[in-house]
């Protein structure tokens, strides 16, 4: 390497990817001709049409469940399944202090009160022990998201929610495609959600899924979304562009599982950016939305989680730090929280994550990413000081 590939882009020298990291959505040509028969047909501009209703009975037969119902996002799908769970005001709905914060709002939204509960300490991902110190009598749902690559122990969590008769909506928008003991991620839980937000796996820009075997709730979720009209519609157009990436999502799911082992490989000896555990859990086969990492400054001396992202980037690496903590955004008079949040706060301020467009491309993105490392981490002190 010449000087200037060995010196950090932070600090002005070449990055390692001059180009910066993929976009997203990759180029497909199975969505490309999507697009092409949809101008041919004029479905594109259509209330109503095939597209809704292909991608209705995909999702049925791919999540092995019995009704699908299609929406406007993500946030969209949590909040139509706590309408459809009758979640009413003066409800508590526990969710993990580290989440998504939209899940947050949904529970306002509907009027109830979240009830923020710690994560598990190696994944920053729901822990099912943490049920039964939060429920109450004002107790109608929890939320249960799998978050960075990590998968919540399903069965473990079922059955402490069945013996506390608390119902159970899985949110799945990180993890489409995972495989939780042989069952689909999103279809463990009493309902489930995903995302079709422009950054996820499975994208059309915007929109969600909902998915469940519990018919009155399937019902309940469609009185509330008709008015007269779909008060939280995905359209044809998104519907046409979706058909095809789930009809490949399995195999990109393997191939972005195949760079996730050898950034693990790559990592293993790596300690200032050490793995969630469940990565390897049993009989579980993750899905990589973000992977995530815990980042440890005094391996990088004192490098800041922040500075150290931006030094990632500026190599053409898309890493940015997690989720802040529900709990250290909001006021404590909107929610309820049990016991310290340690891990929660702990997440807050550690964990790095991996965007997984880079995940897609062969070996070569990975020995980028270690490059990258390579050189902040000869340099961590003096892009440290730079900062100052
Ligand atoms: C992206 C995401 C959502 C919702 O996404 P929308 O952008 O509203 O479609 C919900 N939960 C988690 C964990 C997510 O990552």
């Amino acid at each position: 390497m010449s000087s200037n590939e060995k010196k950090p882009a932070i600090l002005g020298g070449t990055p390692v990817r001059p180009e910066g990291p993929p976009g997203w959505p990759a180029q497909d040509p199975a969505v490309d001709a999507a697009l092409e028969r949809m101008i041919e047909d004029r479905s594109w501009g259509r209330y109503h049409g095939p597209h809704c209703q292909t991608l209705i009975e995909g999702i049925r037969a791919y999540q092995e469940c019995e009704h699908a119902l299609l929406c406007s996002s993500g946030t969209a799908a949590i909040e139509l399944a706590l309408r459809g769970l009758q979640v009413a005001p003066g409800d508590e709905v526990i969710v993990a202090a580290y989440d998504f914060k939209g899940n947050f709002q949904d529970v306002l939204a509907v009027g109830a009160v979240p009830v923020l509960v710690d994560v598990a300490e190696e994944t920053w991902s729901f822990d099912p022990r943490q049920l039964a110190a939060a429920v109450s009598e004002k107790t109608r749902a929890v939320i249960v998201s799998h978050l960075h690559g990590a998968i919540v122990p399903m069965p473990g969590l079922m059955q402490a929610a069945r013996d506390l008769g608390v119902t159970v909506i899985e949110d799945a928008c990180q993890v489409p495609g995972a495989l939780v003991h042989g069952r689909k991620a999103g279809n463990w839980g009493d309902v489930g959600v995903w995302s079709f937000g422009g950054s996820k796996l499975l994208t059309a820009g915007r929109g969600g899924a909902l998915f469940t075997n519990d018919a009155a709730l399937a019902q309940r979720v469609r009185l509330y979304s008709h008015r007269g009209n779909e008060a939280y519609p995905l359209s044809e157009m998104q519907a046409a562009v979706l058909v095809p990436q789930l009809a490949q999502l399995d195999r990109q799911n393997r191939v972005r599982a195949e760079s996730v082992s050898r950034l693990r490989e790559l990592l293993r000896e790596e300690s200032g950016l050490t793995r969630p555990e469940s990565d390897a859990a049993d009989d579980c086969e993750p899905a990589y939305y973000k992977v995530g990492r815990k980042y440890e400054p005094s391996a990088w001396n004192g490098l800041s989680r922040d500075r150290f992202a931006a030094a990632m980037r500026a190599e053409g690496i898309a890493i940015d730090a997690g989720f802040r903590g529900l709990h250290r955004i909001h006021s404590r008079r909107r929610f309820r929280s049990v016991g310290e949040l340690t891990h929660a706060s702990r997440a807050d301020e550690d964990v790095l994550v991996l965007h997984h467009p880079m995940l897609l491309e062969d070996e070569s993105a990975i020995a980028q990413f270690a490059t990258a490392l390579e050189k902040l981490r000869d340099c961590a002190a003096e892009i440290a000081e730079a900062d100052m």
